[in-house]
């Protein structure tokens, strides 16, 4: 193993004693699919209450030492971001728009009672697992590293409240394009029983313990032929919240949209925020607003409403085919078509990929096109 210390940054450097071969690495990014192979590295950096946030590190990938007792593993106090790096044309690789991650992460640290890791250790971390694991990116297209950074309480200790020693790491996955064969529309399960989050819960963060009750309904969805579910709200269960890990949009045969408004149940997407700032650009009008099922049932019905997609980081955006429930059916007619929607979802991925020159800076350099 070597150990260098860069004067450049509080980073400790350990390379991987046992790198993926190249013949290895280009066989899984030929085919990377999502969230299964993983690169050399990891970044990892420790807080405790006496010391705060010390001795940021670069460690060669590997299964964490966790005490049965760590709290994380009684109290779900565990918190996670997921963003993409991207390679342009030059060989130059970029993230987009992290700086809004780095500050949800800070925002979900505080609902989980876990400390705030500043944004400027967030934001170098990524920059120091990118360049030291940057022959895991490709020119392959719709190819990127998925980037999981994420936070743990691994304080052993039973007792309950919030965890005075905690870990930050950051891992990279490279991921292939979504859909295999080009952008597909896909059938969403409408949760008729389970609600994702109340009022005054933790629906707003991105923790763990939000994903663990989103998933007997995806069991349930994929029982009736649905990829993803739609969460109602808790109050009434009359209105869209959003699916359990990616915004949703409605568009208008006027080629307007509307979106759920944010609010303490509802995840702020940064493909939702930025989905709403391309289509304003375009001219398009864009409501953040509350929207009833009933209201897209009946646009849908009249032909008011054209087309519905979802859109997260993972899976950028899709259209959505059919809004399934125990009592009902409603096809969207057309929706391999969904022109606004995919639309929406190319001006996005030619910024994210630097196919087109963006006057803001939604891009945010990781490496330079020598690495
Ligand atoms: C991560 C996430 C999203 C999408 O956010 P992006 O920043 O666009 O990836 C939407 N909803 C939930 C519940 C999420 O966890």
């Amino acid at each position: 193993m070597t150990l260098t210390h860069l004067p450049s940054s509080e980073f400790s450097i350990e390379t991987s004693t046992r790198p993926s071969s190249d013949g290895d690495r280009e066989k899984i990014l030929f085919k990377p699919g999502f969230g299964k192979y993983f690169t050399d590295h990891m970044v990892a950096i420790d807080w405790t209450l006496d010391k705060g946030w010390n001795a940021p590190r670069i460690i060669p990938y590997g299964p964490l030492m966790l005490d049965p007792a760590s709290l994380v593993l009684h109290y779900a106090q565990a918190i996670f971001e997921g963003l993409k790096a991207y390679q342009h044309a030059d060989g130059s690789i970029w993230a987009f728009r992290p700086e809004l991650n780095a500050a949800r992460f800070a925002k979900s640290a505080e609902r989980l009672g876990l400390p705030e890791l500043p944004k400027e250790l967030f934001l170098q971390s990524i920059q120091q697992l990118v360049g030291i694991d940057a022959k895991w990116l490709s020119q392959i297209p719709e190819t990127s590293l998925y980037l999981r950074p994420f936070m743990i309480a691994d304080e052993s200790f039973l007792g309950v409240r919030g965890a005075e020693k905690v870990a930050f790491y950051v891992i990279a996955s490279p991921a292939g394009p979504y859909f295999e064969n080009g952008v597909s529309s896909i059938p969403i399960w409408v949760s008729a029983h389970h609600t994702r989050a109340a009022k005054g819960g933790t629906g707003y963060a991105k923790c763990a313990g939000n994903y663990a009750g989103s998933l007997a309904p995806l069991q349930e969805a994929r029982k009736n032929g649905c990829a993803q579910v739609l969460f109602l709200d808790a109050q009434h269960g009359q209105f869209l919240e959003e699916l359990g890990g990616m915004n949703i949009f409605i568009v208008y045969k006027d080629g307007s949209l509307a979106t759920p408004a944010l609010s303490d149940s509802i995840l702020a997407g940064v493909t939702r925020q930025s989905i709403i700032e391309i289509a304003k650009a375009d001219g398009r009008r864009v409501d953040e607003r509350q929207i009833s099922l009933e209201e897209v049932r009946t646009g849908l019905a009249n032909g008011d409403v054209t087309e519905l997609f979802a859109c997260g980081t993972a899976a950028v955006l899709f259209p959505i085919s059919i809004l399934k429930s125990h009592s009902f059916i409603d096809s969207i007619p057309n929706a391999e078509a969904a022109k606004v929607s995919l639309s929406l979802r190319q001006k996005l991925t030619d910024i994210q990929y630097g196919r087109v020159k963006m006057s803001s800076n939604w891009l945010h350099k990781l490496t330079s096109a020598h690495h």
